[in-house]
């Protein structure tokens, strides 16, 4: 459960994040990240975190959601709506047999996002894989403690199933390496005229999709950019 990492994206009220720490302590969860939280700290998330104010203490604050999770070797998005994302979907069971399975491999985000809008489509395609909550399809927006309760408890009962088998040990890419791959993906595609950049949304959007499907490895990824930077006319790979 230490490699489970709880992101929250721009929170608005502190009383939800206090509520967070809350739901994230009872389920043996540790480690909370905050991309621009609007306030924090305050009385009022001390408050709902009532007695688990050591992980607000110890949270820790980032500007973008990139930063946040750039360590990574999973990232779980999750949404109150998602019928008409077309992206890797779980289940929250099923996302807690592969957070549990990654985590012990290495760091594993969760990233929840804004209490009136979630989270946008760019940051929905910054995760491996996006989690719905099965809730009443004409009110499916749960409360976000409430929402990070429900993934925790899967986690939790999971974790309680005893050891998780180890399935990669292989050095897996990393949510930044990945965005390296990506923005050097669309540059050489640019750059042998494959991609229009004012159509390349679409495009790059299957291409993401693609591979994170693949779970690259770091060596792997390294032939990727080395591939790219020869197709640029580059010796070596560039430095994104
Ligand atoms: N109107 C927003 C609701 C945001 S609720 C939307 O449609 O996305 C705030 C956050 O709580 C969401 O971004 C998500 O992280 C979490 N959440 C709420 N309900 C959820 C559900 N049914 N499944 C998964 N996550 C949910």
């Amino acid at each position: 459960m230490e490699n489970i990492r709880i992101v929250l994206v721009e929170t608005s009220h502190g009383g939800n994040i206090g509520a967070v720490a809350r739901a994230m302590k009872n389920m043996c969860l540790e480690e909370l990240a905050l991309v621009q939280p609007k306030q924090f700290p305050t009385e009022e998330a001390m408050a709902r975190a009532s007695g688990a104010d050591d992980i607000l203490h110890e949270a820790s604050i980032h500007h973008s959601l990139d930063e946040a999770v750039a360590d990574c070797v999973l990232v779980v998005g999750t949404s109150a709506r998602l019928r008409s994302v077309s992206w890797p979907q779980l289940n929250p069971r099923e996302c807690a047999e592969l957070v549990m399975q990654r985590s012990a491999t290495g760091k594993v985000a969760l990233v929840f996002g804004r209490e009136r809008t979630g989270l946008t489509n760019a940051e929905l395609e910054r995760c491996n894989y996006l989690v719905n909550i099965p809730a009443n399809p004409d009110y499916s927006s749960l409360n976000l403690g409430m929402a990070v309760q429900v993934i925790s408890y899967e986690l939790m009962m999971q974790s309680q199933q005893g050891r998780q088998p180890v399935t990669e040990d292989r050095d897996l890419a990393k949510a930044g390496d990945m965005q390296g791959l990506f923005r050097h993906l669309e540059q050489a595609l640019e750059d042998i005229g494959f991609l229009d950049p004012r159509k390349s949304d679409k495009l790059m959007r299957r291409l993401k999709r693609l591979f994170y499907r693949a779970e690259p490895d770091l060596d792997e990824l390294k032939i990727l950019r080395g591939i790219l930077s020869a197709a640029q006319g580059r010796k070596s790979a560039r430095r994104e």
